[in-house]
């Protein structure tokens, strides 16, 4: 577009570039979801269909966004992470989370008819927030997504006795709260067990452990004859390839030069496969090694 005298205007914007080489977490929360959660009559404490539905809209963004390596949900809430190196709108923060945020809105409010069949949307409509992190290495990474893992057990915990005691106990809420008030993790699953016989290690790992997405390259049908021989590409191992003991980037010895920028071709080549993956999603521990030793290449 031509000049125009009000093109000085621009100068106000800032520059919100986040920094390089550091891992970019956006996370994105339900707003006002207690009271969405009763107007749909969400079943308490946990709905599948709500559960299912924050997947699946997860996964519409994770496949709109290649450069999104991992993903991880629980109740209105999603953290999403964009590789060290991506530089998708050049990093800039604003872009970053607003494009997140509103491709999460959109598919979580044109999928909702295919898992509330009976209860269509209506005014006020469902909206999310979003901030961004970042976490300078791996190490803090995995505390952050063992710290979002940890609440989502925390919070299924209570909320599970809580429940149990308003629904199966015939407890109101008021009485319920002060009942568990200084209870410890102990103290919930005796209750669970001896009054109303749950074991609360027997609930749905999708209650306890929340959901994770992440790109499962093994598991990708090939579709063309490119596929197979990309797969060998040093960045994205195979399951099959795993290495005995993951090397954590953090820890490699510093270089006496910076490295060499991947070739444009090598770039796109791996952009091609990230877009092709099919998108897992599991219900399982990710604060221990094993899930991370498993897919070396989600962090790599
Ligand atoms: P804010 O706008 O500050 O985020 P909020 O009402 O969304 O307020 P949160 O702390 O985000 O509060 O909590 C989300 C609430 O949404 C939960 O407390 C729970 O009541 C409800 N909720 C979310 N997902 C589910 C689900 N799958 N099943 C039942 N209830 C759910
Ligand atoms: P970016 O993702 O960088 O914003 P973009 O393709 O959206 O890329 P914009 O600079 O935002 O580029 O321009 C929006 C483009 O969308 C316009 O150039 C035009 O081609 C198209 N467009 C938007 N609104 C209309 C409209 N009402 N009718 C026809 N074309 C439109
Ligand atoms: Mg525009
Ligand atoms: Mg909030
Ligand atoms: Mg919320
Ligand atoms: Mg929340
Ligand atoms: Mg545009």
């Amino acid at each position: 577009m031509a000049n125009s005298k009000y093109e000085y205007v621009r100068a106000f914007e800032e520059s919100d570039v986040l920094l390089p080489s550091t891992w970019i977490v956006i996370r994105i929360d339900g707003r006002g979801f207690h009271k969405l959660s009763a107007k749909y009559e969400f079943e308490k404490p946990n709905d599948k269909r709500a559960l299912n539905l924050m997947n699946a809209a997860a996964e519409g963004v994770m496949k709109e966004l290649p450069d999104l390596v991992l993903a991880y949900g629980v109740s209105d809430e999603f953290s999403f992470i964009f590789h060290k190196d991506c530089t998708l709108f050049e990093r800039r923060e604003s872009k970053l989370v607003t494009t997140v945020v509103s491709t999460f809105t959109s598919y979580y409010v044109y999928l909702w008819p295919s898992y509330f069949e009976n209860k269509p949307l209506f005014p006020p409509l469902p909206s999310f927030d979003g901030r961004a992190v970042l976490y300078p290495i791996d190490r803090i990474l995995r505390d952050y997504v063992s710290w979002r893992q940890v609440d989502c057990h925390i919070n299924n915990l209570y909320n599970t006795t809580f429940w149990a005691l308003v629904q199966k106990g015939n407890m109101n809420g008021t009485d319920a709260e002060k009942e568990l008030m200084g209870t410890v993790s102990s103290d919930k699953n005796e209750i669970l067990f001896s009054r109303f016989g749950i074991n609360y290690n027997n609930e749905p790992e999708i209650f306890k452990k929340g959901s994770v997405l992440y790109r499962d390259y093994a598991n990708t049908i090939a579709t063309s004859s490119s596929f197979t021989t990309l797969t060998t590409e040093p960045n994205l191992p195979k399951a099959e390839e795993t290495p005995a003991s993951a090397p954590e980037s953090s820890e490699m010895p510093i270089p006496d030069e910076p490295p060499a920028p991947k070739s444009k071709t090598q770039a796109a080549k791996e952009q091609k496969l990230r877009k092709r993956a099919r998108i897992a999603i599991e219900h399982v521990d990710i604060i221990r090694d094993e899930f991370w030793m498993q897919r070396p290449w989600i962090l790599s």
